[in-house]
């Protein structure tokens, strides 16, 4: 017999009462539905990728539209245009150069140099940041965007510094972020031109640049720093967060980058450029 199926069964009584005939369905299983109420069964999970440690595999890099040998001569000309490139927040000492970064959050360093010429002609140490005082940091300050909150925070480490590190910037990352107001890519500019690390500070040119050009693709600063890391030929990283920052901040600029100005037109892969034609190589006297 069909499981699921009904039967013309001809009886005379059902239940003392006299009948014709009853349809009776017939299953095999209990009467429910189950497709329509069972949880489906769960998908094997799928097992971790391990390194050949045992370790879960690190997430693989994005592949990139260019060869070692184009990365290298993009590098290369950025070295000829620019030997000796230099940072523009203007500084005294390796506390200055910390309170400049901090303070260029969402300002221009123009901005800033004006601001802090005036702040560090009388405070280039947290000591004297200290007995300046958070209304006469906030004083120097005000026409920096969120001067309010920068001044507390130049105050707040300025006190860390005196307090727990003998008034010194220290040179580590691990010491720099737990300063008030500075994060990795403050961090990363302090150890850089303060004290000769090598590391790349991702800011907004950086991260347009690496994101533009699919050199260094990532969304967040932290993926743009890792892919950046990993392209970078070892002689030119010292050099590279300043040569990056300029290229963007001069030439490829964010609403119309200058593509005929552009010494690595022919080498480019961004959507955006206009020419294949790069411009001549040669040192530049200013930073544009
Ligand atoms: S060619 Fe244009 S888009 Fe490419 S790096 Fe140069 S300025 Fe930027």
């Amino acid at each position: 017999m069909d499981t699921g199926s009904w039967k013309k069964i001809t009886l005379n009584h059902y239940a003392g009462v006299p009948i014709r005939c009853i349809r009776i369905e017939l299953h095999s299983e209990p009467h429910y539905n189950g497709a329509m109420t069972a949880e489906k069964p769960a998908k094997p999970e799928k097992p971790v990728k391990k390194s050949a440690k045992g370790k879960p595999a690190a997430k693989r890099a994005r592949r990139i539209p260019y060869t070692r040998d184009e990365i290298a001569e993009i590098f290369r000309r950025f070295a000829v245009q620019r030997p000796e490139p230099k940072g523009e927040l203007e500084h005294v000492n390796a506390f200055t150069l910390l309170v400049a970064v901090a303070l260029s959050a969402q300002a221009t360093d123009a901005g800033v140099n004006k601001a802090t010429r005036g702040l560090f002609a009388i405070a280039d140490t947290p000591q004297k940041m200290l007995t300046l005082g958070e209304e006469g940091v906030a004083a120097h300050i005000r026409t920096i965007g969120l001067w309010r909150n920068k001044a507390k925070n130049v105050i707040a480490l300025s006190r860390k510094l005196v307090d727990e590190f003998g008034g010194m910037v220290p040179q580590d990352e691990a010491s720099l972020v737990t300063l008030p107001g500075v994060g990795r890519k403050t961090a990363n500019v302090v150890r850089s031109m303060a004290f000769g690390v090598p590391t790349l500070a991702v800011d907004t040119h950086v991260f347009r640049i690496g994101n533009r050009l699919k050199l260094a693709p990532g969304k967040t600063p932290d993926e743009v720093e890792r892919a950046f890391l990993r392209i970078i030929p070892p002689g030119h990283l010292f050099h590279a967060h300043h040569w990056l920052i300029l290229h963007g901040r001069y030439c490829c600029t964010a609403r119309k980058p200058a593509c005929e100005r552009c010494v690595i037109a022919d080498l480019c892969k961004a959507a955006e450029k206009t020419t294949d034609q790069p411009a001549p190589l040669t040192v530049l006297d200013r930073n544009f």
